[in-house]
């Protein structure tokens, strides 16, 4: 995969910005009017259920809640826009090439738009594109759910030194060297000791990524700019600019590396032993941050990697869904669990969480698992429709799984994002196009009552 010096990165965007509707750096406005209807077009043939495709997704003005999931085909990556302005991103990963290769035939996705940038370059620049207007383009939170290659970034020898500190630009890195991080949020600050100490792992790409990681927070704690840990139970460690603009938007941190939100205040349970991991080479996955976002009647849940389905093998503690579902209740809008991956997704937590609205972020043809779509497909769960959007899908997933899919999911591909009304009411679904950085609307699905 090709990379770009630092330098390049910022000789780009110094010619783009600042990004307004006007200048996306595309060429001619004849193009831009052609790949319009060209996206409309594919639109009717790739989505079903949709509204008249519009052009342009509205700009954000205040009181609006935009969540944008960033499709690179590469990992996860969401950008928040909260309804005073605050911003936030979760995740920027940039998945393991040998890790790819190691599981062949499993394929991943193409990269988007394509493969001339790095995924951390492509998020920024889709930041960028839809930050809110007349004002510097920062980042107020930045979290990452857990470590990951395909929530953080791979480092390989090729990838680019920083400028700034001691460490190499992928996923996260590389964002945070494109645009101002105000907090930092991870799972495992400030010590990294959970579950076990982490700054003595260093075998595999993931550790590897993880070390480089570590190599921002020092940098970022020499300069004083925070770095945190996710406060499991807490309510509005994540906050507005101005949360008294706002009181019924919150952000409930339902767990985080391992301890639980028992729902009551903001009392919290260890979940998985703190003997759990004996070794470096543990699964992430069970680790992950867990939030839920609420603007008035509208909630968002999203859970990173937790599990939700273990094998024979594996002890209790492999079901983080459970004891997550329960404490989460209702939402309106749910992001899937592990991509799709067939080990998350249980019963418990769609009975729990009954969304009207799925987002799966995904990048390997795996994802999703068909038990994942015959769950989220059954009526036994919960009752009423839902609606799926995936940020991609391969060709062959759709043909082994077959027309089930075809029931709940509403879109296969581009960036998903979730436009709520201010007040949290209602709110919309808008499906961009991702195979070039102009980011037309190619479906629009609402507006959904939010209950
Ligand atoms: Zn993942």
């Amino acid at each position: 995969m090709s990379r770009i010096a630092p330098k390049r990165v910022e000789r780009v965007y110094s010619e783009a910005a600042p990004l307004g509707k006007s200048d996306r750096g595309f060429p001619t406005r004849r193009a831009r009017t052609i790949l319009r209807a060209l996206a409309m077009m594919l639109a009717c043939f790739s989505t079903a259920g949709a509204s008249a495709a519009q052009p342009e997704l509205p700009a954000w003005t205040p009181g609006y809640l935009y969540i944008h999931h960033i499709s690179t085909g590469r990992g996860n990556a969401a950008y928040f826009v909260m309804p005073d302005g605050t911003t936030m991103l979760v995740d920027a990963g940039e998945a393991d090439p040998e890790f790819i290769a190691s599981v062949a035939p499993l394929k991943p996705f193409p990269p988007r738009p394509d493969g001339s940038h790095s995924a951390g370059y492509e998020i920024a620049r889709y930041i960028r594109q839809f930050a809110p207007a007349g004002r510097p383009v920062t980042l107020d939170y930045a979290m990452i759910t857990h470590f990951h290659t395909d929530h953080i970034g791979t480092i390989t020898a090729s990838s680019p030194l920083s400028a700034n500190g001691n460490y190499r630009l992928a996923g996260i890195t590389e964002v945070a060297d494109l645009i101002p991080i105000g907090t930092l949020i991870d799972r495992a600050a400030p010590d990294y000791k959970v579950p076990l100490d982490l700054r003595g792992c260093s075998e595999g790409n993931d550790a590897k990524a993880l070390q480089n990681y570590l190599g921002l927070v020092a940098f970022r704690l020499g300069r004083g700019q925070p770095v945190v840990g996710l406060h499991a139970g807490e309510l509005d460690q994540i906050h507005l600019r101005k949360p008294q603009a706002f009181p019924e938007f919150h952000i409930r941190n339902v767990a985080s590396s391992g301890v639980i939100w028992t729902g009551r205040g903001s009392e919290t349970e260890r979940y998985i032993p703190a003997d759990a991991v004996k070794a470096c080479r543990f699964d992430e996955n069970p680790f992950s941050n867990v939030i839920k976002m609420t603007y008035g009647k509208f909630d968002y849940y999203a859970g990173g990697d937790i599990p939700g389905v273990p094998d024979y093998t594996q002890p209790y503690w492999r079901d983080v869904e459970t004891p997550v579902a329960a404490v989460v209740g209702p939402v309106d809008v749910m992001t899937l669990d592990h991509h799709g991956n067939r080990d998350s997704t249980n019963g418990a937590i769609l009975r729990a969480l009954r969304p009207r609205v799925i987002i799966q972020q995904n990048w390997l043809s795996p994802q999703p698992g068909e038990e994942v779509v015959v769950r989220m497909a059954s009526r036994e769960f919960y009752s009423g429709p839902r609606d799926v959007f995936a940020t991609g899908m391969s060709p062959e997933t759709r043909i082994a799984i077959g027309p089930i899919m075809d029931r709940i999911y509403k879109s296969y591909s581009g960036h998903v994002v979730i436009r709520v009304a201010p007040g949290g009411g209602t709110y919309e679904v808008f499906i961009l196009n991702d195979a070039d950085v102009a980011h037309e609307v190619i479906a629009h699905f609402g507006p959904y009552q939010a209950d």
